[in-house]
């Protein structure tokens, strides 16, 4: 049905829609799809899905991590030739762990306005209703999809974890998939420790929403005591605890020995740096994550 209102200011339009329950489309959302030129959309199909809903008849143009760069160019055009387009993604904010942080730059870097009109965002539903501190956090997207590399990355997170205890400690948000959702819970347990608070919040806004909540390691019991873990979800933990003080540079220290240690198992046991921290570790009785990050500390202090 075409649109009587005004045409809108010429302009690019971040348009959120739902995650989930149709329902959670904003008026002003379905105004600004109605009255835009175009929607460029991350996958043109499932957002038809969405217009056809609405008896919305705007066209679409693809707009998606493959060619967000070049379509970034011909949108930017078009707008400084007076249309208003629309950017949306298949769910929930665009450029939030979607396509679009590219299209935004180009098109303010070019003096194009950009409109944000908001809407759904799964990590901050997530995070309004878990039950762990909102004033502050800090939303990660997705970790690295690798083991090796997620687990890097946990270990870098727990030894920056916040040392300031006057300043609030900032909620983590991940988003997960459901196959790994198991493995990284693991990592966290054994890298933050398993005591941390954690929820996963899964199916937001849907038919099975459902938050789990405990520490990481009853969370992570609760879940792989199901036959399947499915659906689309958030995962939040609180900051790891701030490690022990580094000493003084030049001071000798226990951790100071860390390397020394390191090396000779692995010089005379013949054996890779992991599997030596693996045995001091135990030799030490503590945990692995916790002379890695030493020996880590005592690296930075050489360089
Ligand atoms: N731009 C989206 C937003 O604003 O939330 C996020 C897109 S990202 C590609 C998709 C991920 O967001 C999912 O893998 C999941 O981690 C999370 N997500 C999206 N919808 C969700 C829902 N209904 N419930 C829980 N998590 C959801």
């Amino acid at each position: 049905m075409p649109s009587e209102a005004p045409q809108l200011a010429p302009g690019l339009y971040l348009v959120a829609t739902p995650i989930g329950n149709l329902g959670d489309i904003t008026l002003r959302a379905l105004d600004v799809l109605r009255r835009v030129d175009r929607i460029a959309c991350e996958d043109t199909r499932q957002t038809q899905k969405l217009l056809n809903h609405f008896e919305i008849a705007t066209p679409t143009v693809s707009c998606h991590e493959h060619n967000e760069r070049a379509r970034a160019a011909e949108l930017i055009a078009e707008i400084e030739r007076g249309a208003a387009i629309a950017l949306v993604s298949d769910a929930g904010t665009p450029a939030i762990s979607d396509p679009g942080g590219q299209l935004v730059r180009a098109a303010l870097a070019s003096g194009v306005p950009v409109v944000p009109i908001p809407g759904a965002n799964a990590a901050l539903g997530a995070l309004v209703a878990s039950g762990l501190p909102a004033a502050s956090f800090h939303f990660f997207g997705f970790l690295p999809e690798k083991a090796g590399a997620r687990r890097s990355f946990l270990e870098e997170l727990a030894a920056s974890a916040q040392a300031d205890a006057r300043k609030p400690a900032p909620t983590l948000i991940f988003y997960e998939a459901p196959h790994r959702i198991l493995d990284t819970l693991a990592d966290m347990e054994e890298i933050f420790g398993g005591l941390l608070h954690a929820v996963v919040a899964r199916e937001l806004t849907k038919i099975h929403e459902e938050f789990l909540r405990g520490t990481l390691a009853e969370v992570r019991r609760e879940l792989a005591a199901r036959e399947r873990v499915r659906g689309e979800m958030v995962l939040l933990v609180e900051s790891p605890r701030p490690q022990p003080s580094v000493p003084a540079p030049g001071a000798e220290s226990a951790s100071e020995k860390i390397a020394g240690r390191v090396a000779r198992l692995v010089a005379e046991a013949g054996i890779d740096e992991k599997e030596a921290l693996k045995r001091l570790a135990r030799e030490l009785g503590r945990s692995k994550s916790d002379l890695y990050r030493e020996l880590q500390r005592e690296r930075a202090r050489r360089r």
